[in-house]
């Protein structure tokens, strides 16, 4: 699938331009060239004969430009039918679920937003805004970054490859029970069985596997330390994480949620705040992001596992009990021992969104969590927010957690991995590759 960045093209008629022409969806109507004067229909196509400014005459011509706003075709594609033009179909979409999480006219079906409902650009009683609330939340949509990190830190970067930060650390949880189920070193089990603990959260939203697939992943709403310890663990398939904040808002009274999520989730939930938030002054969110360099289609990683790395074991993927990535290579553990491949050999299996995402660290987290930078069972701790550091303290003075050394240059290493290849993968699919 083709991928592009997306929204490259802002404004005016370069968007006319690269939105609906370049996409054949000009059927040379001329309200284009009837509302402004500096564009001109040749050959049935709109074409500018003076530079765009986005004002004409003495008025201004909004953010789109008064050219784009007047398009039947661009009016066309609002809401679910933008969504999915500029996001899905360009092979952008996370899977996060932030767009069917408030919307009953969206589905995820096998992981696509599909539109099961016609699109009124009504949400119950919310309007859905200029262009959607499922866009709006989208986590493939950032505002621009200092923005974000202004509204969310106070403050923006100083660290391009980490953002925005006030301390790092390597730690382990204290308790052996949380070690046994988790992935590294226990710690985003740690902050959340605190924080129920302790009333700073009400709810939790976490991934874990289905009843009848320990490795399908699905997003659960938990209110309980035992319930977290049975979510504890990477699955590295995508999760409609999101999904289950949609759940938590709408059916239960919990106000004080935390959310879990891969770097593309935490994103969504920024959006969500902004969008759908913004008002609701009750409604208090944390965000825990794990780092992630890449994440995996739940059947072609389950074809993969089960076809090809245990081939010939006599192991089945339901026979692994855990999986990781390091040092470059994929692992599938069994009581019959370690499984390993390049972690090469699983390219094929990358989400497509994945192949474009920059973000490695969580950027926009409270706290942040990943085992690159620690040793073997221990985690990286980003702490980002003054919330973050909140809670991050009280864990530290209950003794929950263990503090160790970080090397910080091996995170900035991936991180900046991360960033390039990104980079290189939109290059080439803009170059048509
Ligand atoms: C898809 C994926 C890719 C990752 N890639 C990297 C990487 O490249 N480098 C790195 O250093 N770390 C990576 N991590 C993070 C790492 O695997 C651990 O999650 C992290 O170190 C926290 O460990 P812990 O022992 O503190 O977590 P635990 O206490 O074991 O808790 C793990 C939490 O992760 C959540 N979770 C599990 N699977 C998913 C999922 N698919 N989507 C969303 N949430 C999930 C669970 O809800 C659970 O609460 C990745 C995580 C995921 C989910
Ligand atoms: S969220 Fe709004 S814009 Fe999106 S599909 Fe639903 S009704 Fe349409
Ligand atoms: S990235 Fe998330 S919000 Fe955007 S289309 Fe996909 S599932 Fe919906
Ligand atoms: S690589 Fe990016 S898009 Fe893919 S799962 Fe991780 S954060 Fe999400």
């Amino acid at each position: 699938m083709k991928l592009k960045p997306i929204l490259k093209a802002e404004n005016g008629f370069e968007f006319l331009q690269s939105e609906i022409v370049e996409k054949n969806l000009c059927d040379g109507c001329g309200i284009c060239a009837e509302v402004c004067e500096r564009i001109k229909i040749v050959e049935g196509l709109p074409e500018l004969v003076e530079p765009c400014l986005l004002y004409l005459g003495a008025s201004e011509c909004g953010k789109r430009g008064l050219c784009v706003d007047n398009c039947p075709q661009w009016e066309e594609r609002r809401g679910f039918e933008l969504l999915k033009a500029k996001i899905i179909d360009e092979g952008l979409c996370t899977g996060c679920g932030a767009c069917a999480a408030f919307c009953e006219r969206i589905e995820l079906v096998d992981g696509v937003p599909t539109s099961v409902k016609d699109c009124i650009m009504k949400l119950d009683a919310i309007q859905c805004g200029e262009y959607g609330l499922c866009y709006d939340h989208c986590s493939a949509r950032l505002p621009p970054i200092a923005e974000l990190e202004t509204r969310i830190f106070g403050s923006v970067r100083e660290d391009e490859l980490l953002g925005v930060y006030r301390r790092i650390f390597s730690a382990r949880s204290t308790d052996p029970e949380i070690l046994k189920h988790s992935q590294d070193g226990g710690i985003v089990s740690s902050i959340l069985s605190y924080g129920l603990e302790n009333e700073i959260f009400e709810g939790v939203i976490v991934t874990r596997g289905t009843a009848g697939d320990r490795w399908k992943p699905e997003p659960v709403v938990v209110v309980t330390p035992e319930e977290i310890a049975s979510a504890a663990g990477t699955i590295y398939s995508v999760s409609p994480s999101i999904m289950g904040l949609g759940e938590v808002i709408k059916t239960t009274e919990l106000k004080k949620i935390a959310v879990v999520g891969t770097p593309c989730q935490i994103k969504a939930t920024r959006n969500i705040q902004e969008h759908l938030f913004r008002k609701a002054e009750d409604i208090d969110i944390t965000t825990i992001g794990v780092f992630c360099m890449e994440n995996f289609e739940y059947s072609c990683l389950t074809n993969f596992i089960e076809n090809e790395l245990l081939a010939g074991s006599g192991q089945k993927f339901k026979d692994v009990t855990k999986t990781d990535i390091t040092r470059g290579r994929f692992h599938a553990y069994t009581e019959k021992g370690d499984f390993d491949v390049d972690i090469k050999d699983l390219d094929k299996c990358i989400k497509s969104s994945c192949r474009v995402c920059t973000d490695f660290a969580s950027e926009f987290a409270d706290l942040s969590v990943g085992s690159v930078g620690s040793p073997d069972g221990w985690s990286t701790v980003v702490i980002r927010s003054e919330k973050g550091e909140q809670v991050m303290n009280g864990i530290i003075e209950a003794g929950k957690i263990e503090e160790g050394d970080v090397k910080i240059d091996m995170v900035k290493k991936i991180a900046k991995m991360k960033k390039e290849h990104a980079a290189k993968a939109a290059e080439a699919n803009e170059g048509g590759e």
